[in-house]
Formats: C-alpha cells, sequence, structure tokens
C-alpha cells in the first residue's frame, strides 16, 4: 500500500497553519524523536518538516510527493533549477499572503522601476527578481542576500532592493520606500509534474477533496431563519452566497423556516437586512465538515 510523503516548513510563519490545515483534514501523526518525520496514523500521510526553501526541491527529486510552501518560493526554485512549469499548484491556501516589492531609499528620485536599468538590487529572490524585471524591460545587476536585505541601501551596497512585505514596517524603519508590487505570494499547496503511480494519484485526490472542503467549510455559515412565504426570494437575495435554500413550513404559521450554507462571510449588515425584509428567529452556525 503506498503512502503519501507531505513537506511542511518546520518552524516558521508558515508551520502552525500548514498543520492545522492538515489535522483538520482528519490526519493524525505519531511524532518521530527527531521531529522531522512524522508518521500518519490512521491516513496513508506522512509529514516531513523541513525549512520552506528546501520544500520545492524534495518535491522535483521525487523524495516528497505534496508540499506546502509560498508561492515566492516556488517559483524562485523553479526559475533557478530551469524547469519552468516543473511544480504543480494543486491548490492556493489563503494564508501566508505577502510581497515580493522594489524598495528605494527614501530621499531617492525614482518613481518607477524602469529608472532602475543598469543599478545593484539587493534580494534573497535573485532569479524572481532579474526575471520579474527583465519582463518589464529593465535590466539590473543583481546582488543576493540571505537575509537582512533591507540594510544593502544604507550600507552603500545597493540602489535599491525586492525584499517579502506585509505590513511595510521594516521598509519605515529602514527608510525606504516601496516603489512597486513585482509578486503576490501566499501558501500553496504542490505536486510535481507529470505522471503520478495511481495509487498515490487516488491517495491524492482523496487528501484534495478534504482539503477542498475545509477550505470551504471554514468560509462558510450555516443559517437558519423564519420569514413571511412571499419574502423567500427576498431572503435568498440577501443571504450571501447562497443559491437553493432549503425551506419548510413551520405547523400552525403563514412563515416559513429557510435553512441554508453561506458559502460568503455573514456579516450584523446582512442580518439587519434579512431582518427588514420580515425575517425573524436569525441564527448563523459556524460548518466544521463539509463534502460536496
Ligand atoms: P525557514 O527557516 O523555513 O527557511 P524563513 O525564515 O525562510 O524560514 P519565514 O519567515 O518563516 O521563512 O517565511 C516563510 C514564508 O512566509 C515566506 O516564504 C512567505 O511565503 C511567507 N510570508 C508571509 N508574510 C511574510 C513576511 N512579512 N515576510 C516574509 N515572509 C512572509
Ligand atoms: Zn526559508
Amino acid at each position: 500500500m503506498s503512502r503519501l510523503r507531505v513537506a511542511i516548513q518546520k518552524s516558521g510563519r508558515l508551520s502552525e497553519r500548514s498543520l492545522d490545515l492538515l489535522k483538520n483534514c482528519g490526519l493524525q501523526f505519531a511524532r518521530s524523536k527527531d521531529k522531522l518525520f512524522w508518521y500518519g496514523k490512521d491516513f496513508p500521510v506522512d509529514l516531513l518538516l523541513v525549512r520552506d526553501d528546501d520544500i520545492p526541491r524534495l518535491l522535483l527529486d521525487g523524495v516528497c510527493d505534496l508540499g506546502i510552501v509560498g508561492e515566492n518560493i516556488a517559483s524562485e526554485v523553479m526559475l533557478e533549477r530551469n524547469v519552468g512549469d516543473g511544480l504543480r499548484c494543486l491548490r492556493k491556501l489563503g494564508f501566508g499572503h505577502c510581497h515580493l516589492s522594489i524598495a528605494v531609499p527614501e530621499d531617492k528620485d525614482i518613481i518607477d522601476s524602469s529608472q532602475l536599468e543598469g543599478k545593484r538590487i539587493a534580494t534573497s529572490y535573485p532569479e524572481l527578481t532579474r526575471y520579474l524585471l527583465e519582463e518589464k524591460g529593465v535590466k539590473t545587476e543583481i546582488f543576493e542576500l540571505s537575509g537582512s536585505v533591507e540594510i544593502a541601501p544604507s550600507l552603500g551596497t545597493a540602489d535599491a532592493i525586492s525584499d517579502l512585505v506585509s505590513t511595510g514596517t521594516t521598509l519605515r524603519a529602514n527608510h525606504l520606500r516601496e516603489l512597486e508590487v513585482i509578486f503576490e505570494s501566499q501558501a500553496a499547496l504542490y505536486s510535481r509534474k507529470g505522471e503520478i503511480p495511481g495509487d498515490k494519484q487516488q491517495l491524492m485526490e482523496r487528501l484534495l477533496a478534504r482539503l477542498e472542503g475545509v477550505i470551504q467549510a471554514s468560509k462558510s455559515k450555516y443559517v437558519m431563519l423564519h420569514a413571511p412565504r412571499e419574502a423567500l426570494e427576498k431572503v435568498t437575495e440577501l443571504l450571501p452566497g447562497v443559491e437553493h435554500p432549503s425551506i419548510m413550513p413551520l405547523e400552525g404559521s403563514d412563515r416559513i423556516a429557510i435553512h441554508a450554507v453561506c458559502g460568503e462571510a455573514v456579516f450584523w449588515e446582512h442580518l439587519e437586512a434579512l431582518k427588514a425584509v420580515g425575517a425573524s428567529a436569525i441564527l448563523v452556525l459556524p460548518v466544521e465538515k463539509m463534502l460536496s
């Protein structure tokens, strides 16, 4: 019986969410002593806990079947290995959002990236930065640094930087100004491109269906309410992301009960609008699991 091996980040920004996601898919693990390999107890899926930078390489080399990693890292490694589309993105996971941006010293008179022609750019993403700037027709000299990229301009070793940004606080603290976003990223589930043996393929599909269910469930709410029969159409329109609600008659009343799974966030404004068209006894419940 074959097993799937999934690589996730050992410790860092993506670790907790990656592990939670897999646990919510019903996976349980026996941790090994060295904590790098976790054996899947009831479902044949094992985990390998590694540095995020190693995940795309482990997939390309066939050591792992699936990996959760930022799109930034996956793209950088594919360019570095010159494998173009060697990895397949199976599902963007909705966490680990950040973007790769070009930033310049606050006091420099630069308004767009075309003015960086021939300039020196410090970055931890040399391949991605070079590729994206060349796509814009800008040739630069790339200066690779593995960390503390943001101090390079003040040290006089670079004219600009290309770095990951989520809030911009680090940039401001280093007197840098965000010039242009060149790449948007979030965590995603990847596999290797190419033929996958039938039994592994089936396992992957089962895991993916569960994953889809977990992601959908976390976004969904179950809404129950009572409303006048003639308000059904208006109520359905007001329920976010609902097409076919379940409708039940209420004994001895001309009102009906409406139950629906809302695929989008439900805010107080939605409830107030429902009340305004005659709805009452409105309940909003979380959805724990979902399989369609
Ligand atoms: P490792 O030890 O695994 O190599 P790391 O220090 O390279 O860890 P983290 O800082 O944990 O990596 O970031 C992991 C990923 O989180 C990034 O590659 C990126 O996809 C995402 N991320 C989200 N927000 C940010 C941010 N503000 N800065 C950097 N990365 C971010
Ligand atoms: Zn890393």
